[in-house]
C-alpha cells in the first residue's frame, strides 16, 4: 500500500538502500524510527478508535489518545483523525449544564410519540419513573408550576 500512498510513496521508494532521515524499510513495512507508518486507509480510523475506546481504553481525550498512538504509529495529520473520532464518539458527548449525561427514552405506545428525558447514568428506577411521569404530565398539560412543589425534592429535581 505504500507504493500507491501519496504520503509515503516517495520516502518508501527512496529507502531501498537504507534509512533516509528517520525512515527505514523492514520486510516491506515502512517505519519512522520505531513507529510503523500507516498508509492512508480505513486503518487510521480503526487504530484511533482502538486507542480511544477499544479493549481497556477509557474513552480518553484527544491528547491521551494521540499520546497512545504516537508511541507505535505514524502518519501525517494523525491529530486531525484523532480529533474527528473523539468528537464523534457518542459516549463522549458533553453533559448538559445540569450535569446530566444520559437520555432516558420513553415511547408512548398509543400515540407512538417518543420523549427524550435528560437524566444521570446513576439515576435509579424510582427517579426515572418520576421523571417520565412528570414529562408525561407536562406534555398533557396536567401539571402546572404550583403543583410541582407538592412532591418531594426528587420530583422537583427532574424539571
Ligand atoms: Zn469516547
Amino acid at each position: 500500500m505504500y507504493v500507491t500512498d501519496s504520503d509515503f510513496f516517495d520516502i518508501y521508494n527512496s529507502c531501498h538502500k537504507g534509512a533516509i532521515d528517520k525512515f527505514f524499510k523492514h520486510e516491506r513495512y515502512l517505519f519512522q524510527e520505531s513507529k510503523l507508518c500507516v498508509p492512508s486507509c480505513s486503518m487510521h480510523e480503526l487504530l484511533v478508535r482502538e486507542a480511544h475506546s477499544g479493549g481497556l481504553m477509557g474513552h480518553f481525550g484527544v491528547a491521551k489518545t494521540l499520546e497512545i498512538l504516537i508511541k507505535y504509529f505514524y502518519w501525517p495529520k494523525m491529530k486531525v483523525d484523532v480529533e474527528r473520532v473523539c468528537s464523534r464518539c457518542i459516549k463522549c458527548l458533553p453533559r448538559t449544564k445540569n450535569g446530566r449525561d444520559s437520555i432516558f427514552v420513553v415511547v408512548d405506545r398509543f400515540s407512538k410519540m417518543a420523549h427524550f428525558i435528560p437524566c444521570h447514568k446513576t439515576d435509579d428506577a424510582t427517579t426515572l419513573q418520576i421523571c417520565s411521569l412528570k414529562k408525561l404530565c407536562a406534555c398533557m398539560g396536567w401539571l402546572n408550576r404550583s403543583s410541582e412543589y407538592d412532591y418531594d425534592t426528587t420530583f422537583a429535581h427532574c424539571s
